[in-house]
């Protein structure tokens, strides 16, 4: 039987036996690892020559929990460089790397990058079909059906050692992996190769749309990595529905698609059907005149089963509106894993984002814990922290950050992640996402800590007062997510006088001067908005301090907040602004 549903069987069957003895497997899991890598260099620098084949599983655990250190990305940054460099030892891992991730979040405000392998890929397909298969039990699909999905493939560079760098998805969708998981979970992807990889938002979510409304009937769900994504994907609906109606009744395509390959493959896919145009063009009037858009995916898919992607997390706050279009659909919460490694599949996809935990698939990694406990009164949001547990040691309701051990070379490795333990799945800890450690700036897949943010203020403000007679008094930021695209605002107390081009610079050198990934592509996309310098008049972070010391606390332990959602402190800050600069960086 070469059906999906028995394919399905087949990833849970083995995911229940694993998820049984994790424990063990992770165990296992680890000695795979070390037996693979044990002559590498990193390895060889802890390790010694130790014979990993010949210990047994606790000796070898314990060998190496005591022997190699955790580690952040800093510490593995120079392995990395050189291997970006081209040297070709066995530095992190036995198995040649060729290509590097780009992960979120910066190392001492440079991009990160992180091996991977064809292990990634892999991976990534089986959690892929295994959520696939959770999802079919509770909402069954058609098979051979279509996913209206909101995917985006990055650019790809090389390093000076001619490695390919990308993101994990943009490896993932030229992998032969994304074919095969389409093929063993009998979903198709309405948009051609050409769409997904063409790099320029506006023109990529056209066709996106253009296409899930060619094969409107045929679509069983509708999907992208993160919810934002479809959000900006449905409000761009809202301002070019008309422009794509007409695509759609003659067979054209907009001028605005203007690149070769992408107009190429999509005019070859589609044929005028004016009839498919007067319905969309009908449910589009009543959704804009009478229903503000609300429950526009099940009127224009009506077999659409569910909404999926990942909703947990930084995504929260596109929920609203995502529920919204969705009018009443399911949201299904996509999976739980990072460019370092996959950690859990969604197991209960019925259950709401709030509500959703993931459960660890003790294959993937070896995943350690660190349990953390919250200060009282803490103001920064920081932990006291105890040694880390193994998989088989967490404790329901505690919160832990993760630490993993990849196939990919990363020992131990700090993913910055607060987790909470739920539940269990058989013998496997289900995990919530709590937040990422120390971040402060997120709008979507941006990942930006206090210590990124005061880099670029520093360099900023040095440009002011270089080009100018005034200083930076005091600073503090908000994410905007409640604009469309959210945007970063950063307010600013200046001392002195600053002509306006001068601090028009400084906004445009504080955009540009986050070298996160995500914000990058995000603003190059413009799924993140240009950033807002705000001057406020002079005195207003001491009418802030006064305002918060009177709530929580001493004057003398007072310090502003870096970044703020205090909606007091934005009401004073807002209401003292006297000058507005928006960044022309990404123009
Ligand atoms: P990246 O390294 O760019 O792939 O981003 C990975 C990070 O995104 C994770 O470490 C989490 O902080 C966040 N993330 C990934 N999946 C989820 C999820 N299902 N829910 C919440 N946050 C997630």
């Amino acid at each position: 039987m070469d059906t999906a549903e028995a394919g399905y069987d087949d990833v849970i069957g083995w995911f229940e036996r694993v998820s049984e003895k994790a424990c063990k497997v992770q165990s296992q899991t680890l000695r795979r690892i070390l037996e693979l890598n044990s002559g590498v260099e990193y390895l060889r620098k802890w390790l010694g020559t130790a014979n990993v084949e010949e210990m047994d599983d606790y000796s070898l655990e314990t060998l190496f929990t005591s022997l190699v250190p955790i580690v952040s990305h800093a510490d593995l940054d120079p392995y990395i460089q050189r291997i970006a460099d081209g040297e070709t030892s066995p530095l992190l891992t036995q198995e040649p790397i060729t290509v590097l991730s780009l992960s979120s979040g910066t190392t001492e405000g440079r991009q990160k990058y992180v091996p991977f392998t064809r292990h990634s890929s892999q991976t990534t397909l089986q959690i892929f079909r295994l959520s696939a298969a959770y999802r079919s039990r509770v909402y069954p699909i058609r098979e051979g059906g279509r996913i209206l999905e909101f995917i985006y493939a990055g650019k790809e560079f090389k390093t000076v050692g001619g490695l390919t760098v990308g993101t994990a998805t943009t490896h993932y969708y030229a992998s032969k992996e994304f074919k095969t998981k389409q093929e063993k979970t009998k979903s198709f992807t309405c948009s051609p190769q050409e769409v997904i990889s063409g790099g320029e938002f506006g023109q990529c979510t056209y066709c996106h749309l253009l296409l899930g409304l060619h094969y409107s009937s045929q679509v069983e769900f509708v999907a992208s990595a993160f919810s934002y994504t479809i959000v900006q994907a449905f409000s761009f609906f809202e301002e070019t529905w008309r422009e794509i109606c007409a695509d759609i009744k003659e067979g054209n395509l907009s001028s605005r698609i203007t690149l070769p390959k992408m107009r190429k493959a999509v005019l070859a896919l589609i044929r005028p059907n004016p009839s498919l145009a007067s319905q969309i063009e009908e449910i589009c009037t009543e959704l804009e005149s009478n229903l503000g858009w609300f429950g526009l995916v099940p009127k224009l898919w009506p077999n659409a089963k569910y909404i999926s992607s990942i909703m947990t997390g930084s995504m929260l706050p596109y929920l609203k509106k995502l529920r919204h279009y969705g009018g009443g659909l399911p949201l299904v919460c996509a999976d739980y894993g990072s460019t370092e490694s996959w950690i859990g599949v969604n197991v209960d996809p019925h259950l709401p984002p709030e509500d959703v935990s993931f459960a660890v698939i003790p294959t993937f990694s070896y995943f350690e814990f660190i349990p953390l406990y919250r200060r009282q009164n803490q103001q920064d949001g920081d932990f006291i922290e105890e040694k880390p547990v193994p998989l088989s040691q967490v404790k329901l309701g505690q919160e832990y950050e993760l630490v993993l051990t990849t196939f990919t070379g990363l020992y131990r490795y700090r993913l910055g992640d607060v987790v909470e333990v739920t539940g269990f799945h058989k013998g496997t800890p289900k995990l919530s996402f709590i937040y990422r450690r120390k971040l402060i700036l997120t709008i979507n897949i941006d990942k930006n800590t206090e210590k990124d943010l005061q880099r670029v203020v520093d360099k900023a403000s040095q440009l002011l007062s270089q080009t100018t007679k005034a200083e930076v008094v005091d600073f503090t930021s908000h994410a905007d997510v409640t604009a469309s695209p959210g945007r970063y605002i950063i307010y600013w107390e200046i001392r002195g006088e600053a002509e306006d081009n001068a601090l028009e610079e400084c906004c445009r050198e504080m955009d540009a001067g986050f070298v996160d990934y995500g914000y990058i592509v995000s603003r190059r996309m413009n799924s993140i908005g240009p950033l807002e310098l705000r001057v406020v008049e002079r005195g207003t972070f001491g009418k802030v301090a006064e305002k918060c010391v009177g709530k929580c606390g001493g004057l003398n332990q007072f310090k502003t907040p870096r970044c703020t959602t205090n909606s007091v402190m934005l009401n004073i800050l807002d209401d003292s602004t006297v000058k507005k600069f928006r960044s022309s960086a990404y123009d």
